[in-house]
């Protein structure tokens, strides 16, 4: 089997309803923050594989049509031998980065599909078979009223994200849903959190019973994350911008963190994804694959490698996703009592809708809202903001 030609289907998607600041301020299919890339390799036995790139999907659709020109008439089967191609071929442009990252995971992605296809098995079965039928999932929410709506539907464990109170957010929330659902915060590591900072939130937030604190503070920050680490008594997660196992490579040897995140979309593929999972599990920290921005198709990709590792924790998941999701995908996966079930059909399990896709084309990779700073101040976007803004940030009831 031979490739014969690697296409790419770029478009922008909407906002969660559920989004916080994005949501109340803008439009949520021109906030602009969401674009989802898809990828399909083509071989000449007429099978077809699909993939996702995140990373900045804008700049990677670049990255992609340059890629292919190396390997149309490569054999598809041979994985980790194109993997390395790419690899190879990215080394000039400096560190592989998300951007690389993410091309090479889409296009991973897809071999593996075509791999799966081709021996008419789903892709958990190439990885060494499935250690469960089900993956847990988790859900966003930033008020009790949608907490209590996704526990009404069978969710088991809400995630808070966002900066504007999180002490009072989380609060409301664990008093909202109870003690027996799991509860995690996202602090998102903005550049001007800082360490103290960091240990300051999380030790008003142990009462809590976080199941983690997410990105406490930037995760490229190693020496500080120990700090944080040693100080806060909540597990602590990361991962999710960085690729490849170079990338995480820090943050689990030097067991900085308790979970780690990788994106479906960015980490490399799922043949970095195994890796990961396996580097992680030697140093008894549990996998919890990052979404956010993520479409349909990684969330598939993620679902065949939680299914074939012993350290899968769960899955995130926008439950209350914008409504174009089910759309550019068949079949759409359905949460049932707070999991997703692992695919059966051979490959990957699932196919892009060109049409659909075609309908939401491209407008930009970034948003234009404010994030979490405080509009119309002075310190709007200043790296280092003034105590007085930050101190609504750890301001109990
Ligand atoms: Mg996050």
């Amino acid at each position: 089997m031979k490739i014969t030609a690697i296409k790419t289907f770029l478009m922008q998607a909407g906002s969660p309803p559920n989004s916080g600041a994005w949501a109340a301020n803008y439009d949520t299919i021109n906030s602009g923050w969401r674009n989802w890339l898809f990828v399909k390799v083509e071989t000449d036995e007429g099978i077809t594989g699909v993939g996702e790139c995140s990373g900045w999907p804008r700049v990677i659709e670049t990255a992609v049509q340059d890629l292919a020109q190396i390997l149309v008439g490569e054999d598809p089967g041979n994985i980790e031998r194109l993997w390395q191609k790419m690899l190879v071929a990215t080394m000039g442009h400096g560190m592989t980065g998300v951007v690389g990252g993410g091309a090479m995971t889409g296009i991973d992605m897809a071999l593996w599909d075509i791999k799966g296809k081709a021996l008419n098995t789903p892709v958990w079965n190439l990885l060494g078979g499935k250690l469960r039928d089900r993956i847990r999932v988790y859900a966003h929410a930033k008020t009790p009223e949608v907490a209590l709506q996704l526990k009404a539907q069978g969710i088991t464990a809400i995630k808070a994200g966002g900066l504007s109170n999180p002490v009072r957010m989380l609060e409301a929330l664990r008093s909202a849903i109870g003690d027996d659902m799991d509860l995690m915060v996202d602090l998102h590591g903005p550049p001007w959190l800082t360490t103290a900072d960091a240990i300051v939130l999380g030790r008003s937030l142990e009462p809590l019973k976080l199941l983690f604190m997410e990105d406490a503070i930037p995760p490229e920050h190693l020496e500080q994350y120990a700090r944080v680490r040693d100080a806060v008594a909540i597990p602590l997660a990361a991962g999710e911008r960085a690729a490849n196992i170079w990338g995480l490579r820090p943050l689990i040897e030097r067991e900085l963190i308790d979970v780690v995140q990788p994106d479906t979309g960015r980490a490399g593929g799922i043949t970095q994804m195994k890796k990961i999972a396996a580097m992680a599990e030697s140093h008894g920290i549990m996998l919890a694959p990052h979404s956010g921005s993520l479409g349909p198709v990684a969330e598939y990709a993620a679902l065949h490698v939680m299914a074939a590792v012993p350290n899968a924790l769960m899955l995130e998941r926008i439950e209350i996703d914008w409504p174009g999701r089910s759309e550019v995908i068949s079949p759409v996966p359905v949460t049932q009592d707070g999991h997703l079930a692992v695919p059966t059909a051979p490959g990957l399990g699932v196919d892009i809708n060109e049409e659909a896709i075609a309908r939401h084309p491209s407008q930009r990779n970034v948003g234009l809202g404010g994030g979490d700073y405080a509009k119309g101040t002075a310190d709007e976007f200043v790296y280092v903001q003034t105590r007085l803004h930050r101190a609504g940030y750890f301001r109990k009831s």
